[in-house]
């Protein structure tokens, strides 16, 4: 598997899928969510924006920290949004790290695949095409129909095994 060339990070990489700037991925997420009959509000896109800003899987609770000017801000706003965001697939839960991540491949069907890192506690989504493709396949055939999945691939990164 040429995973070198496959994975790569959400925001930082040079894919189609992973827009460098924060604001040009905020527009993009602003249409997809309007083209499914939704609005992307302020406290939605502040959180979206916080996401992308980290540079590791954020908590719930350093997003509330981070929510200056909005005041009202309680931790089931957070979640609230955090829910809306995942359903819009523009952000994944980590189960094992309980944190949330942007999601930059919300134009092409994907199951997420993250990468976790057990040297650095690195987490990079895979820019995965094929995984979801197989996963129905085979889910499908034990009669079971998926919502979403999360992957979550523990090992070493390719910087930590050089
Ligand atoms: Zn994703
Ligand atoms: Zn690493
Ligand atoms: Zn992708």
């Amino acid at each position: 598997m040429a995973a070198m060339a496959q994975s790569h990070t959400h925001v930082h990489a040079n894919t189609p899928c992973s827009p460098q700037e924060a604001e040009a991925f905020l527009a993009q997420a602003e249409t997809l969510v309007q083209n499914k009959g939704q609005k992307l509000t302020r406290i939605r896109r502040k959180v979206l924006h916080l996401l992308l800003e980290s540079s590791e899987p954020a908590k719930a609770y350093d997003l509330l920290a981070n929510l200056d000017g909005e005041g009202a801000a309680k931790p089931p706003t957070i979640y609230r949004a955090l829910d809306f965001l995942q359903d819009m697939g523009l952000a994944h839960k980590i189960e094992s790290l309980n944190a949330y991540v942007a999601c930059g491949h919300a134009s092409h069907p994907h199951s997420a695949v993250f990468l976790i890192c057990e040297s650095c506690g690195g987490a990079e989504e895979l820019h995965a095409v094929d995984t979801s493709k197989a996963l129905t396949k085979e889910t499908k055939a034990a009669g079971f129909n998926i919502r979403t999945a999360v992957i979550e691939a523990r090992g070493t990164c390719r910087n930590c095994a050089a």
